[in-house]
């Protein structure tokens, strides 16, 4: 099984997840705590994965299965500790360096100012003493305390280039952890928590800026019995073409989401329902005219279809209401014979 397990259940498929994993906690004596359960989703979906691999390997060697030991398994490897753990980490790395830099600017000023005592005594003595050798001496011990402070300051300078390298390597490096956390694996187009989160936003904006707003949901026809006639791996691979299909209509400001297993999302700011009609169709059509071959193999795999429903939003109309009416639409294609788009405002026209 491939996907995220967060994505595995919500899809078709999550009650056979749910249920294996249950049955594998009861097969190996586990408690099914929440945790527990948590765990053993992600075996179940993902048997080869490093946390499968760990459970097996303390399974086989008796070790029982107490809290300790699954808080251990789900800091280690569950995504979202990891996440955290990531956070926590750039967080202290940057307080580190944070306190090492103002600890290097407080010795430089401190430098400093020794340095300007020591230049406020010679002009003194400058002021008031003729002997060559004292003079002598004093430019001696002036020339000491500049030469101290260059090479304070320059390495003050390099301190700060260190950190500002290291800011910037966890600047990068968070940015990498927050990119995978709202990204589908498979498709690499936004997973369904960044979807959710950006329709709320777009809901607020569409209020503030009383603009439009339409939402859409694409579902591939008869994925089950492709999967079923070709294999779950060919199966990604329509996943695969279809998103970059419907990606390629996903520009900025426009969101394109994979929902849940083989249903996708769009988000169309600022633009009516007859306007993501048409983009809708654009897909439908571009999709179904495709002939696919296995890569495998290169056998013909003939073509695949999707159908779309769209909603587009009510004055003040709340994130889920609207995902509802869009998902009616989508169940309304279905009804109609697949390999179409209906839009909710022509079902109520009709109504
Ligand atoms: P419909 O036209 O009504 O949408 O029929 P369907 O067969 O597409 O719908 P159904 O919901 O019965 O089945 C969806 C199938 O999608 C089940 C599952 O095999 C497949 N699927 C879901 N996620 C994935 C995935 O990540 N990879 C592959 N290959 N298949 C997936
Ligand atoms: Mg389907
Ligand atoms: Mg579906």
């Amino acid at each position: 099984m491939s996907g995220d397990v967060e994505t595995m259940l919500r899809g078709p498929g999550a009650f056979e997840v749910a249920r294996r994993a249950l049955e594998e906690m009861e097969r190996h004596r586990v408690w099914p705590t929440a945790l527990n359960f948590e765990l053993w989703t992600h075996v179940v979906v993902a048997p080869d994965g490093a946390l499968a691999r760990e459970i097996a390997r303390l399974i086989d060697s008796g070790e029982a299965f107490t809290d300790t030991v699954s808080d251990e398994l789900a800091a280690t490897y569950l995504p979202k500790a990891r996440l955290n753990d990531h956070i926590r980490d750039a967080g202290d790395a940057l307080s580190k360096e944070l306190a090492s830099v103002s600890k290097a600017i407080q010795t430089a000023r401190k430098s400093s100012e020794v340095y300007g005592k020591t230049l406020a005594s010679a002009s003194r003595v400058l002021d008031d003493e003729q002997d060559p050798a004292e003079l002598r001496q004093t430019i001696a011990t002036l020339t000491a305390a500049t030469r101290r402070v260059h090479k304070e300051n320059r390495a003050l300078e390099e301190r700060l280039e260190d950190s500002t390298n290291e800011v910037n390597r966890l600047r990068e490096h968070l940015e990498q952890v927050r990119r995978d956390a709202t990204t589908d694996g498979l498709t690499n187009l936004a997973n369904r928590k960044a979807f959710d989160d950006e329709l709320d936003r777009a809901c607020d904006e569409a209020d503030e800026g009383g603009w439009p707003l339409t939402l859409a949901v694409i579902d591939i026809d008869h994925f089950k019995s492709f999967n079923d006639t070709w294999g779950h791996q060919t199966g990604d691979q329509v996943l695969r073409f279809v998103a970059s299909v419907i990606g390629k209509m996903g520009s900025a400001p426009r969101v394109v989401a994979r929902y849940g297993g083989e249903e996708f999302a769009l988000l169309f700011p600022n633009e009516t329902a007859a306007s993501a009609f048409a983009v809708l169709e654009t897909i439908r059509r571009e999709v179904s005219s495709r002939m696919l071959k296995r890569r495998s193999t290169n056998e013909d795999l003939g073509t695949v279809s999707v159908s779309a429903g769209l909603a587009e939003r009510r004055p003040g109309e709340q994130p889920p209401a609207l995902m509802e009416r869009a998902d009616e639409a989508l169940y309304a294609s279905k009804h109609r014979g697949r390999n179409r788009t209906t839009s909710a405002e022509d079902m109520a026209n009709a109504a």
